[in-house]
């Protein structure tokens, strides 16, 4: 796909250069754009900043009638028209908050054989529910004047990402309609089965997939244990790296937000808060004082960062568990822009897996605007879209408790990527730390832990249950008689954290599950640990060992015998 022999290549180079004013293209671009004007459904998978747009805004102008882009959000198309019209390449969109008058105009035109847009832009719902432009659709078809379907953010489709937005799911009535028209559907994050998942709800025929490498070389990742001086130890770990540098801080909840907020301006630093509680004008004046970097830090949740293009982000800090490994990547990808070395760190605290699976189950987790108020509202499977939330946030704890493996080589794993770890030259925490690992097999503990789980009744929480295990003699241990269970005390011998590992893997896993029992008025909540008996007996019990991998200065304690 990278020949510069298509009838096309002469006004593809001109264009690029004249009316984008790019001097060449990126990786993948001139391959995208061959595949798309010979006529094939194309899917992209290219990081944010990669160059997505002019994949399909070249093409646009080249072919003759008219693109179609389906866009998540008004704001995002917004900002693309302003910059396609300072290009002056005629672009329009439809939305439902415009007046009726401004799209009966658009449609007008769209009717005209001599239709002077090149790109009209759209959001998922005015497909969904707009017959009136279905029909339109319909007439440039006929009339072979709709030259391409782009879907722009297609992991939105899958409820498997992490952005599951219902009205994307019918997206596929587009190339039922338009079967000779080629569709380009675009990424910037999608594991196999979500890539999977897309194409087949779009009805992609032959398509064919450009994935670009989603490591990025230049941020440096780390995992940091989260304290209950965490604010302090954020504004120790800024003044000793990026001092006056530019950063993002992620909060889980708009509380968090306003009160990191709050302290790091009492520590000297320009900071400003963003969350979804705040009105639009708010918003976008603390976004344009960050932007101009008359303010330093923001501490925002999720709501903030889409379509923000600011290349000297030096940091990003997760003040508390990402949901997914695809948000946490996409987030740390603000960092950086400009291929500088930038910092990602976050800081973990199993405590927070308990706080976010708790708000999931409540809807009260705030979420990118690309799906607010989408995707638990119109969910076609509540119960199913859930189980899925917490899937992603369990493959984040995962991530967070491994302290072994390149923080690259996981990352990409999720992504479905090759990745040697050998090439990170430490530049993660993982692998700066660990110059050798040991394999150790832990079955026999792990069978001890799920069995002091039933001993004392499923009713207990998992720091409880350490605590019992290593011999703990607390008046909490003591108040429940828990001293007195077998196993107490069985793991006195662990190394310090291996315990710990232990029980959050059975939980990752699913030998074991936290439910969730309350929450107080202040919001916190507490869990118990649950046998899932069936795994437990099949697998643990059935023969299948459990092996993890310590770095090596933890100690191979003696094996242990579990007396069943
Ligand atoms: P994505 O949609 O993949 O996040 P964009 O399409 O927004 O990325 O492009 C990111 C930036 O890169 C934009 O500022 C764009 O103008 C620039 N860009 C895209 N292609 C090229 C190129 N071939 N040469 C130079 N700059 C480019
Ligand atoms: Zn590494």
């Amino acid at each position: 796909w990278s020949s510069r022999d298509f009838s096309w290549t002469r006004e593809l180079e001109v264009n690029n250069k004249k009316v984008f004013g790019n001097p060449s293209f990126r990786p993948n671009q001139r391959e995208i754009i061959n595949a798309t004007m010979k006529g094939c459904d194309v899917f992209v998978l290219m990081p944010t900043g990669g160059g997505k747009s002019l994949t399909y805004q070249l093409p646009a102008l080249i072919n003759p009638g008219i693109t179609l882009v389906i866009s998540p959000l008004v704001s995002l198309i917004q900002d693309q028209i302003m910059h396609l019209l300072q290009a002056n390449i005629p672009a329009t969109y439809l939305s439902a908050n415009m007046e009726w008058t401004e799209q009966q105009e658009i449609l007008r035109e769209l009717n005209s054989d001599y239709c002077k847009y090149k790109l009209l832009y759209v959001t998922p719902e005015k497909i969904a529910r707009s017959d009136n432009l279905l029909r339109h659709l319909e007439s440039l078809y006929v009339r072979e004047l709709l030259s391409r379907i782009v879907i722009d953010e297609a992991h939105c489709v899958s409820q498997w990402g992490h952005d599951f937005r219902p009205d994307y799911q019918g997206l596929g009535v587009l190339k039922q309609k338009f079967p000779n028209t080629p569709v380009l559907a675009l990424t910037a994050t999608a594991t196999a089965s979500v890539k999977e998942d897309v194409v087949q709800a779009l009805g992609l025929v032959n398509c064919i997939v450009f994935r670009q490498s989603f490591n990025r070389p230049n941020l440096r990742y780390s995992v940091v244990p989260k304290t209950k001086k965490c604010l302090e130890d954020i504004d120790k770990f800024i003044r000793e790296n990026h001092f006056d540098e530019c950063g993002i801080i992620y909060c889980l909840s708009r509380m968090d937000c306003e009160k990191a907020a709050e302290k790091l301006q009492e520590y000297g630093h320009k900071c400003a808060f963003y969350h979804g509680n705040m009105d639009p004008a708010q918003r976008s004046f603390v976004q344009k004082q960050w932007s101009k970097d008359e303010i330093n830090i923001i501490c925002a949740t999720v709501a903030f960062g889409m379509g923000i293009n600011k290349p000297d982000v030096r940091f990003v800090i997760h003040h508390s568990l990402p949901k997914s490994i695809e948000g946490y990547h996409q987030e740390c990808g603000r960092a950086g822009r400009d291929g500088q070395p930038a910092s990602c760190v976050l800081y973990y605290s199993y405590s927070d897996y308990i706080r976010v699976k708790h708000m999931l189950s409540a809807g009260t987790v705030e979420q990118s605007p690309m799906t607010s108020g989408y995707s638990r509202l119109n969910a076609t499977n509540p119960g199913r879209l859930l189980e899925t939330n917490t899937e992603n946030l369990l493959r984040m704890v995962s991530y967070c408790e491994n302290d072994v493996d390149c923080r690259r080589f996981i990352q990409l794993v999720h992504f479905g990527e090759k990745f040697d770890s050998s090439t990170c030259q430490k530049t993660c925490d993982n692998c700066m730390k660990v110059t050798s690992f040991i394999e150790k097999d832990v079955t026999e503990m792990a069978k001890q832990l799920v069995e002091l789980v039933k001993l004392t009744g499923q009713k207990v929480s998992a720091s409880h249950i350490l605590e019992v295990y290593r011999g703990s003699l607390s008046q909490m241990v003591k108040k429940h008689r828990h001293e007195t269970v077998r196993h107490h005390g069985a793991g006195k011998h662990l190394a310090k954290g291996e315990a710990s590992r232990i029980l959050h893997h059975l939980v990752v896993e699913d030998f074991l599950a936290e439910e969730v029992k309350k929450s107080d008025f202040y919001g916190s909540v507490s869990s118990v640990l649950k046998v899932n008996e069936q795994k437990v007996r099949t697998v643990l019990f059935g023969g299948q060992r459990i092996i993890l991998r310590f770095p090596s200065s933890v100690k191979a304690s003696k094996p242990v015998k579990c007396d069943l």
